[in-house]
């Protein structure tokens, strides 16, 4: 009897189980699988100086394609990820591929360009991240140097002190370090002042609203110059107007990213983007 009342409980369980609940669990036992499948790939989005035209370098982004469940975006299956640990397997997996990717670009003449790679702070706080990037970069013979680690703000500043050890490590090693989603979190400037970071990536919340909404347009004239004052370097997500390139330009924005200039695209139309890029085409660029 005992027993029938177990079974009933589990079916009621699994009756009332939500749709959601349900697909999350599919989905993670999927996500358990993809790497060992081959499901995952990198896409690459250019950046862009405004100061000389030139490409400055990519960021890798992340895609998943599941044999059982077909595309499923990084905004869903990112959180997932960390949720379950996966990331820190597949956040390995992404730098060796990032940097391999570089290696490739490198033989092919063009040395000067960087690679940002976003990290999850999963990734700071419990894996073993400084060696397991000096592996890699060894694995790939690329310099350290032209290796940028994305973290977003949200995630760091809930963590400030543990993260900032581990980034001061990872730049010990040569690498820089951007804090990306810039905007969104809660940052003091006293914690930023103490972040051993390089670079700010504005949110593309605030950069889609720009020439249309003046209060996007004051927080962003105001990280830019904020930024410029502790000597960081700033790059706008998501740029994807002329006008919105303009406007970042005149506050002294030093770099762009967005569907303006470019998606992202597989390593091949990537590198056929940078070698065919001329600064000249761009002469609104140009100041
Ligand atoms: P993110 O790092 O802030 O990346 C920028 C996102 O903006 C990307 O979304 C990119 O495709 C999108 N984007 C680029 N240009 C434009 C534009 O002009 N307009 C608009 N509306 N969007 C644009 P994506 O590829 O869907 O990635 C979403 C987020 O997932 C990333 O945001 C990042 O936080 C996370 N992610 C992606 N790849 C990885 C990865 O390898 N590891 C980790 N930990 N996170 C990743
Ligand atoms: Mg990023
Ligand atoms: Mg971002
Ligand atoms: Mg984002």
């Amino acid at each position: 009897q005992a027993k029938s009342i177990g079974r009933n409980t589990f079916q009621i369980y699994t009756e009332e189980m939500d749709a959601e609940t349900r697909k999350r669990a599919l989905m993670a036992a999927a996500l358990r699988r993809a790497l060992d499948r081959g499901e995952f790939r990198l896409l690459y989005q250019p950046r862009l100086s405004l100061t000389d035209g030139k490409i400055t370098g990519v960021e890798a982004l992340l895609r998943w394609h599941s044999a059982d469940i077909g595309e499923v975006p990084p905004d869903v299956f990112i959180p997932l990820a960390e949720e379950t640990g996966l990331i820190l397997k597949i956040g390995e997996w992404v730098l060796r591929e990032a940097c391999l990717t570089l290696r490739r670009w490198r033989r092919n003449g063009l040395v000067d360009v960087a690679m940002a790679v976003n990290v999850s702070v999963l990734q700071l706080l419990r894996g073993n991240l400084p060696e397991v990037l000096e592996r890699v970069l060894i694995e790939a013979d690329v310099p350290a140097e032209r290796i940028e680690l994305e973290v977003t703000e949200s995630m760091v500043m809930a963590n400030a002190e543990q993260t900032t050890a581990v980034l001061n490590h990872l730049r010990d090693i040569g690498v820089s370090i951007a804090i990306d989603d810039f905007g969104t979190g809660y940052s003091s400037l006293v914690y930023l002042k103490r972040l051993p970071i390089d670079t700010l990536k504005i949110d593309k919340e605030f950069v889609g609203d720009l020439t249309r909404d003046p209060d996007d347009e004051a927080i962003t004239a105001t990280v830019i110059t904020m930024a410029h004052s502790l000597g960081l370097n700033v790059v706008a997500e998501g740029v994807e107007t002329q006008a919105q390139m303009d406007y970042l330009r005149e506050q002294g924005c030093d770099e762009i990213q967005g569907y303006w200039l470019s998606p992202p695209l597989d390593s091949h139309h990537c590198l056929a983007f940078m070698r065919t890029w001329q600064p000249s085409i761009v002469p609104e660029v140009m100041p």
